[in-house]
């Protein structure tokens, strides 16, 4: 959204410039700060509505940072990393990051996951129930339900599964969900979609009894509908 505030923290210059520039040119307002303690002064005179937060700072590290921006505020906050592994995703997460971008990355990439997380702080601001046969999703606490089974989700189990919700018995494409869970194009090989759906139907449909929802359209992509 044009116009809302994002605070940038990066200590390299090179890459605070690339992205204060996209941000600039998508109609942003930018503020950019040197490192962690400037970034949290900046947080604290004048709030923005989005932060992107370099995990390697010098002084205050990302991590740190993170954590007393969350414990002042609800601000969507992307991270950014030069390392691509598991365990330091789930430190950024459990420190209250809303998402990760691996550097080195593209001015698109950015803008799509910033307007996802947009979207996504627009939606829990106004929760909404969600339903399709005995499948409910609660848009504000982000947990679904079979029934009255309470199912919790993962940030991206959530995110493709509100996709379904929001758009029942069509057929979704590998690329579109893609680019809107993921929020960018791929290479067309990553199996990531299996391996989320995957996730989706061991968690809604593992009770015996509980019919398939998410069906798979061989060849090009799933379908949320009732059995046949
Ligand atoms: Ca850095």
């Amino acid at each position: 959204m044009p116009g809302e505030r994002i605070l940038v923290i990066e200590d390299e210059a090179r890459i605070a410039q690339f992205i204060e520039r996209g941000l600039i040119y998508e109609g942003y307002r930018v503020n950019v700060a040197r490192d962690g303690k400037m970034g949290l002064g900046i947080a604290r005179d004048t709030p923005p509505d989005l932060v992107i937060l370099d995990w390697m700072l010098p002084g205050l590290d990302g991590l740190e940072v993170c954590k007393r921006l969350r414990a002042a505020s609800d601000v969507p906050i992307l991270m950014l990393t030069a390392k691509d592994d598991i365990q330091d995703r789930v430190t950024g997460l459990d420190a209250g990051a809303d998402d990760y971008l691996v550097k080195p990355f593209s001015v698109d990439e950015l803008m799509a996951r910033i307007r996802a997380l947009f979207r996504r702080s627009v939606s829990a601001s106004r929760p909404e129930i969600l339903r399709f046969s005995d499948l409910s999703l609660d848009t504000g606490t982000h947990r679904a339900y079979r029934d009255d089974r309470a199912i919790d989700l993962t940030a991206k189990e959530y995110e493709l599964l509100e996709l379904f919700m929001r758009n029942p018995r069509q057929v979704l494409t590998r690329e579109v969900i893609f680019d809107r869970v993921w929020g960018y194009d791929f290479g067309g090989e990553s199996n990531i979609i299996e391996v989320y759906v995957r996730y989706l139907r061991q968690k809604t449909e593992h009770i015996e009894g509980e019919s398939r929802l998410i069906h798979t359209v061989r060849g090009v992509g799933y379908v949320l509908r009732e059995e046949e």
